[in-house]
This record gives C-alpha cells, structure tokens and sequence, in this order.
C-alpha cells in the first residue's frame, strides 16, 4: 500500500512539472514565432524594394521619372512584388487625387500601357479610365483576371465619381454639353485680342475642351477659351 501511494504521488508531480515545463515551452515558442514574422516581414519589403528597382531599371513604372521613387501597392494588393509598382512622387500624387488628372503628364500611358508589368498594366487601364480616354482603353488588352482586377479599384475622387470629375459643370454646378449657349457671368479681358468680354455676354454653341475646367466659344467673333466656372447656362 504504502508503494503503490508513493508512485501515485511522483507520478502527481511529474504530471504538474511537465504542465509548467509545457506552459513556458508554449510562451516561447510563441515569443520566437512572433520574431520570426517580424523579420520575415521587414525583410520582404526590402526583397520586394529591390526587386521592382530592378524590374523598374529604377525608373518611374508609368512616367519614366528617376526621382522620388517608392513602391506602390496597386489595391486591392498582398504587397508583394507582383502587385505593386514602382513609382514615382507625381504619379502617387495624381493617382490619389484622381479629381485633379494633369491629362499631359498622363500622355506617358501610351508607353506604359504595353509594359509586360500586369500591376502596371492595371494601374494605366484605371488611369485611362479616369481620364475617359477610350481610344487607349480600346487599344489596352488585358487578361481576364488582370481586368478583374484592374475593375476592382477604379480610381474614384472623395466627394465624385471618377466621371462626374470629368464633365464640365458652370458657376451653378449644371452640366453643360456640346453646343449649349452661356452667359458670362463677371467680365472677362480676353488676352491677346485685346478687348473685354463683359459681363451679361452670351456665347452660343460652346465647345467641351478636354479639360473639364474649360469650354470654347465665340466672343466678338474670336474664339476663345473661357473658364467654364465664370459661366451661366442658359435655358
Ligand atoms: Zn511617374
């Protein structure tokens, strides 16, 4: 009896040290995993830095500029190599404020839209979209699951949607359209033909530039580029 009692009671203690044993084994191996993602982690975004300065040859991916570059992730992106780009400061810029497309700087798409890159290819389709350059978009052929991904994110402004940044709107905010009459609504001195547009002027059968800030039409039989915001559109 007195054995068998004693065996139970090492066995007891073996059971409660192997638990504590196990506990700190446990908070450990926690700890180093935790490490080891940390450095994993730090050490792929340098990988993935180096890979795209080479696969950039450490240019601009969509403009070609050499200054200012930095990795972009092209959303929705695990942020690896594959789906990010390298680009440069105006690009991001403009690519995070897509109300405000800058359509001359953009004219590097009709390079970029043939890279062999599909994040670059993804990023030019949505750029050219918010532009509404479909004669490029016509051009641009991407795989099925590049242009689903490409439709994923299309660049959209805060406060409009990528089309509605793109129409031309007078002082009121109402659309205008090819051919609609306006009046002006503060007077205008008309650079370089040497006259003053006044106020109260009508200019009938406007033309949209393609910027949505600007509208053509004639004034004193001049054609000129008027400021779509000094406009009224007449009913
Ligand atoms: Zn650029």
């Amino acid at each position: 009896m007195q054995e068998v009692f004693c065996l139970e009671e090492a066995s007891f203690s073996a059971i409660a040290a192997s638990v504590v044993l196990w506990a700190l084994l446990k908070a450990r191996l926690k700890e180093s995993s935790a490490r080891t993602l940390i450095n994993r982690k730090g050490k792929d975004t340098m990988n993935v830095e180096q890979t795209l300065i080479e696969r950039s040859n450490n240019q601009c991916e969509l403009c070609g500029a050499q200054e200012e570059l930095g990795v972009y992730p092209v959303l929705p992106s695990d942020g690896s190599e594959d789906q990010s780009i390298y680009i440069c400061e105006t690009c991001k810029n403009q690519i995070e404020n897509p109300e405000n497309l800058d359509r001359n700087h953009w004219r590097c798409l009709s390079d970029s839209m043939w890279s062999q890159v599909p994040a670059v290819q993804v990023m030019s389709y949505r750029l050219l979209s918010a532009l509404g350059d479909q004669d490029q978009l016509d051009m641009l052929y991407l795989e099925e699951e590049v242009k689903n991904w490409a439709d994923q994110g299309l660049l959209t402004s805060k406060t409009t949607d990528n089309t509605t940044a793109l129409l031309h709107r007078d002082s009121n905010g109402t659309l205008l359209a090819e051919g609609d009459t306006v009046t002006l609504i503060k007077d205008l001195e008309v650079k370089g033909a040497g006259f003053t547009a006044k106020r109260g002027t009508i200019v009938k059968n406007i033309h949209l530039t393609d910027d949505p800030k600007y509208i053509e039409g004639k004034i004193n039989g001049t054609q000129i580029v008027l400021v779509a915001a000094y406009m009224k559109k007449s009913n």
